[in-house]
């Protein structure tokens, strides 16, 4: 299966969490095998970033969460990089192992401080 190669300055058209709508975005930066790490904005000059073909951060946020982790106890506050929505933020704790936690603007509720 051959995946498409991309190359620096290339334009892909990609969701952008900051515009919340498919905007085009300049590569920045590639891998050997011509996969795209980093994408620019050209809207908002957001920076994005990825692995895998799959969105790990957005830049141009204070505090980048660390990976989700279900067995970690999180607070009210705490940022969340989650490997499907992105980054979030904990909105509130619901209940000992229940948070609701803010994605762009969709809240949803995840379990943590599971053992
Ligand atoms: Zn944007």
């Amino acid at each position: 299966m051959a995946k498409k190669k991309y190359t620096i300055d290339e334009k892909v058209e990609v969701m952008c969490s900051m515009c919340d709508v498919e905007s085009n975005h300049t590569v920045a930066t590639v891998t050997k095998l011509g996969q795209f790490t980093k994408l620019i904005c050209d809207t908002c000059a957001t920076v994005s970033t990825y692995k895998s073909g799959v969105k790990k951060s957005v830049g141009m946020i204070a505090k980048p969460g660390s990976e989700y982790d279900r067995t970690r106890k999180y607070r009210k506050g705490q940022a969340i990089l989650h490997a499907t929505f992105g980054q979030g933020e904990v909105m509130a704790i619901i209940e000992p192992q229940k948070m609701d936690v803010l994605f762009g603007d969709q809240m949803r509720r995840l379990i943590h401080a599971q053992n």
